[in-house]
């Protein structure tokens, strides 16, 4: 109802400059053909009225409270009142052009009322009650007072009034439907994205699991048959595993959850990381991956990095699986669009090329350009709308052209906004990720959204999690699986992160030297010391800062190195 209320606050502020012009048109002829100062009085009262009812319609957008609406209602009944005055004024008069004018003007402001004030009863009430007394009153009043025909015009006007009661009375079921279903549209949609939402992080958490016991299979004696069989369970996991990501990113954007967190960066640095990770993927079908930047382009920009590089990660997945000979190129451009700075990421391949029909499909979920795509080349499908709608998020577009035959250019376009500060020297270092590939580690945090986020930051860099809900899970998959580092947060339920890093350094487990980097929202010094004395090496503070946790995650694999090394020559 507030909605509707200030929908009608709207438009009646809108048209209030309209109707004080026609009132002072109509005034100034008035006074002019009739010699005389009623109009102009009437146009006085006018003004004040407006302006009265201008400023109570005001009050109605910060909350339509009783005593307000209440107020309205009255103006809106003393504003119509006032207004609709000079048709009784040009009714008085003994001129027949003055009674067609009179009559004209009231029903042209009903219908105006009607049109406007019709999803609030009272409101419309208030409105036409001084109108339609008039449109009735007057003809009937002459009738009554001897004029023989004005019968016929009373009962026209009553009609007139029927028929727009009637037309209101449609108007109002039919916006009540619509809002009806419209609700009920919204609702089974929210209902649909929380379902998947939540039955993919339910799911996940046994997925874990699998390939937690797939990867101690894996450790343990084996015959190259058992051994294939895991490698079967392992890979089917990582299938299913993307696929309940995707339908998760997908569910979330569509429930209008996913938030963009922009930040500035570095950008070259990103895109090196991404070539440096699909230079091995790109190296075994003999394909060349080439970076070209732009020399001109910026060389901070602010951006969410995380679905940038989701978006680049996920287009560049397609390039070379796709391409069978040839070269697959990553570049930076920008360039002006309709007058605004954009920053253009291109991944352009020479591989099979998608027919002109089918490139606009594939932006809806689960299209691809041929049935047997999934059998051949894996995916869901879901890739590329999960880009278009996180680009669009961004404030972008997701563009895409291919020729049959001879490759496709798939084109990110964001705003460009060049970032004020140039990252720290030491986070640059600290940020490298080509260090990462392979690396084992072991998340354990409550909070699916930040799972996901580690889950992006991290994958893309060659990481391999295993994500957990609780301390115990950790726990209890710490002690057979060997990690590389541990990211733990600090509160969880069942067993908190304190407590779980103290069992899994201090209990005989395979993960006992681990490095464990704490997650956590608030570091202050007695919490930092706490965590020291159960074994915690390193903290990264939330919200999550890409280039300090893959800083601390590199920092952990020199432990691990240097602890190796320890080992061995021990
Ligand atoms: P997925 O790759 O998981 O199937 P996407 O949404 O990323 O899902 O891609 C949808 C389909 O678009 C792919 O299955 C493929 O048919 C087609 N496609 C995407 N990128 C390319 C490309 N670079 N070259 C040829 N076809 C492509």
């Amino acid at each position: 109802m507030q909605r509707a209320y200030e929908l009608i606050s709207m438009t009646r502020r809108r048209e209030m400059p309209t109707r004080v012009v026609v009132a002072a048109v109509l005034a100034a002829v008035l006074t002019f053909a009739d010699r005389t100062y009623f109009p102009l009085i009437w146009l006085g009262l006018v003004f004040v009225t407006q302006l009265a009812d201008f400023h109570c319609y005001r009050g109605l957008c910060d909350g339509a409270s009783r005593g307000r609406i209440r107020t309205v209602i009255a103006s809106t009944f003393v504003t119509s009142s006032v207004y609709s005055g000079l048709s009784f004024y040009l009714w008085t008069g003994d001129n027949e052009a003055n009674h067609l004018l009179a009559l004209l003007l009231l029903a042209g402001s009903l219908l105006h009322v009607a049109i406007h004030m019709y999803p609030v009863r009272s409101l419309l009430i208030a409105a036409a009650a001084p109108q339609v007394a008039l449109f009735f009153g007057l003809p009937l009043g002459s009738w009554l007072t001897g004029t023989p025909d004005m019968w016929a015009i009373a009962i026209g006007a009553l009609l007139y009034a029927a028929h727009l009661a009637v037309a209101i009375r449609k108007a109002s079921t039919t916006t009540r439907e619509i809002q009806e279903a419209r609700a009920r549209a919204e609702q089974a949609s929210t209902a649909k994205s929380d379902f998947l939402a939540t039955i993919s992080h339910e799911i996940r958490t046994p997925m874990n699991a699998i390939v937690s016991a797939a990867n101690l299979l894996r450790g343990s004696p084996l015959s190259p048959a058992q051994h294939e069989q895991v490698e079967m369970l392992k890979d089917a996991n990582a299938v299913l595993l993307s696929l309940l990501n995707d339908v998760l990113d997908l569910s979330k954007i569509e429930a209008g959850k996913l938030e963009i967190e922009t930040a500035d960066m570095d950008v070259a640095r990103m895109l090196h990381g991404l070539q440096r990770l699909w230079q091995p993927k790109a190296a075994d079908k003999s394909l060349r991956l080439d970076l070209v930047i732009a020399p001109d382009a910026p060389p901070v920009v602010r951006l969410d990095g995380l679905r940038v590089q989701q978006v680049l990660f996920n287009l560049i997945s397609n390039a070379v699986k796709f391409t069978s000979a040839g070269v697959v190129t990553i570049s930076l451009d920008h360039d002006l669009r309709g007058g605004d700075r954009v920053l253009v990421f291109r991944v352009t391949d020479t591989g099979e090329g998608i027919p002109a029909d089918l490139l606009p499909r594939l932006f809806g979920a689960f299209e691809q350009a041929s049935a047997g795509t999934t059998r051949v080349h894996g995916g869901s499908g879901l890739g590329l709308a999960i880009s278009r709608r996180l680009a669009g998020l961004m404030g972008g577009a997701l563009e895409a052209e291919s020729v049959p035959g001879v490759g496709s250019t798939f084109s990110l376009v964001l705003p460009l906004v060049v970032g004020q500060v140039s990252p720290a020297p030491q986070d640059h270092e600290a940020a490298d990720p080509i260090g990462l590939v392979g690396l084992r580690v072991l998340v354990a945090e409550d909070h699916p959204v930040n799972q996901r986020v580690l889950q992006l930051l991290l994958e893309p860099l060659g990481c391999r999690l295993t994500i957990c809900d609780d301390g115990a899970q950790a726990v209890s998959i710490a002690r057979w699986e060997t990690f590389d580092a541990i990211l733990m947060d600090m509160q969880m339920p069942v067993l908190d992160g304190l407590a779980a890093t103290g069992q899994i350094k201090s209990g005989g487990g395979v993960n006992k030297r681990t490095p464990v980097i704490a997650l956590t929202a608030n570091a202050l010094e007695h919490h930092r010391a706490a965590w020291l004395a159960a074994g915690v090496d390193l903290f990264v503070s939330k919200p999550i800062e890409p280039g300090r946790l893959i800083g601390a995650l590199i920092a952990a694999r020199a432990f691990r190195d240097q602890d190796a090394g320890r080992r061995l020559s021990a």
